[in-house]
């Protein structure tokens, strides 16, 4: 029992020289922005759901691991109505220290900047009491930093932002509220890669984490060991996040959302939906293992060096495990081509290691120093076809040491398992001695041709190579014997 007490008390004490001082006699109004489920996200997330998040994430931070006073919200749920002077009035009726107002922006899909905006007067003055300023001025660095985004206007009074021609400040939170008051927008809901991400959880812990870090920097206090790696797991060819990718820091993992898991609350396209995000807390410092899986992709094994300062990043581009097959040939199978005239052309499904297919391939019967040709996605290989015999039944192997960009061994039969040999049967034309000659011809010869300006029309018995034709025609009037320009 003793044993258990003692370590009990180590415990607590443990728990109390963690804590973050500096906030005692201090409190905050946490004001999640709009109601319900106003603010559709282009993907239909509401901002006002993201901000409710934000809010109960930042308000545990700071009830958890600091010695402030307490914490307000305005709404504490997504049920709950509440206009914006009751928010100012309830802040204003408890005398509450602080306002900090949680938003993101709305505009064209492609945007997505953040955005401070502190109380200001019509004359460009700060609110008084000032101090919404100063806290913009932290909050904006590390809530771009954290996003991942960049920021246009930064840190802005309101009415330098909107125009206020008298009076001010703009924003009904900075105007009516007696505190000192701010307003953050943490990128744009109308963002479809921002609108994924707000549907995370843990995004909304990111976010809530970088005002935690700006209000404790505010206060005074040092920042503590972050311990915190996140990012986005993607197709390294398509670029698109991926979903139920695992993700292994330190022995723990974390699951990137589903469409089982989440995305159904959202679309009823099971495929639509994507973030590919991922969010440890509590990782030890230095440097840690991680590793990445994904159905059909190489798992990735790495070593990530964790930050002391702020987020670690980590995103992780997964190669598809899909071994390449030849996705199209030039003759078909049992086609044929005329040596020297048409070339052998093979496409790859995926870029290739040029060298290892260069070496893999033969013709049956052989053909000595055909010239070759990769174009510049390592997809296509063209083989000059000048070195083959005519009228000739040839077979291209390529075996299964032909190996893609990843190391991925062909699957020559395109069953979708690697490792065997592409067999290609194809003929060379018999040698063409007869020459092309003109068949019709319009006008006809010497014939006297009433139109100003007659088309002129050559049929030949056979296709023409029409680079060959190139100065090899004129025109010449005979009464003259002038050579006519074309
Ligand atoms: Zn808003």
């Amino acid at each position: 029992m003793k044993k258990f007490i003692t370590l009990l008390a180590l415990v607590l004490t443990v728990q109390i020289h963690s804590q973050i001082t500096g906030l005692s006699g201090w409190n905050i109004v946490l004001d999640p922005g709009h109601s319900g489920q106003e603010n559709m996200g282009i993907h239909n997330y509401s901002e006002a759901m993201k901000n409710l998040y934000v809010a109960r994430h930042l308000r545990a931070f700071l009830l958890d691991s600091t010695d402030i006073d307490t914490v307000y919200m305005t709404r504490t749920d997504s049920i709950q109505v509440v206009g914006l002077s009751q928010r100012s009035d309830y802040a204003n009726s408890i005398g509450a220290a602080w306002f900090h107002s949680i938003h993101s922006d709305a505009g064209s899909a492609t945007s997505n900047t953040t955005l401070m905006l502190w109380g200001q007067y019509a004359n460009g003055q700060e609110k008084v009491p000032n101090g919404g300023k100063a806290m913009s001025d932290i909050m904006i660095g590390n809530l771009t930093k954290g996003m991942r985004t960049n920021t246009v206007y930064g840190s802005i009074g309101d009415c330098s932002f909107y125009g206020c021609t008298s009076g001010g400040p703009y924003l009904s939170v900075n105007r009516l509220t007696n505190m000192p008051s701010e307003l953050s927008e943490a990128g744009f809901h109308t963002n479809p890669r921002q609108n994924q991400l707000n549907m995370n959880y843990e995004w909304k812990r990111l976010e809530a984490k970088t005002f935690w870090w700006s209000i404790i920097k505010f206060k005074g206090a040092q920042r503590p060991y972050p311990g915190i790696v996140a990012g986005i797991i993607t197709d390294s060819e398509s670029g698109q996040p991926i979903n139920g990718a695992v993700i292994t820091v330190n022995g723990r993992t974390y699951t990137t959302d589903t469409y089982q898991s989440l995305f159904y609350k959202y679309s009823n396209d099971s495929t639509l939906l994507r973030n590919g995000f991922y969010y440890f807390e509590k990782v030890p410092g230095g440097n840690q293992s991680i590793s990445v899986s994904a159905p059909g992709y190489d798992t990735y094994n790495s070593t990530v060096a964790m930050s002391d300062t702020f987020f670690t990043f980590r995103d992780v581009a997964l190669v598809n495990a899909m071994p390449p097959y030849v996705s199209g040939i030039i003759p078909a199978e049992g086609d044929s081509l005329y040596p020297g005239v048409n070339s052998l052309q093979i496409t790859f499904s995926r870029p290739m290691d040029t060298a290892s297919v260069n070496a893999a391939y033969s013709f049956s019967p052989a053909v000595v120093s055909a010239a070759r040709v990769w174009n510049a996605n390592e997809r296509t290989l063209t083989i000059n076809t000048s070195a083959f015999q005519f009228g000739t039944q040839y077979t291209l192997t390529i075996q299964p040491t032909a190996k893609d960009k990843y190391n991925h061994p062909l699957d020559g039969d395109g069953n979708g398992t690697g490792g065997d040999a592409f067999v290609h049967n194809f003929s060379t034309r018999v040698p063409d001695a007869i020459a092309p000659k003109v068949v019709f011809s319009y006008p006809a010869d010497m014939a006297n041709v009433m139109e100003k300006r007659p088309v002129i029309n050559l049929t030949f018995s056979e296709p023409i190579k029409t680079s060959s034709l190139s100065g090899k025609i004129s025109y010449i009037n005979t009464s003259t014997n002038a050579n006519i320009q074309t």
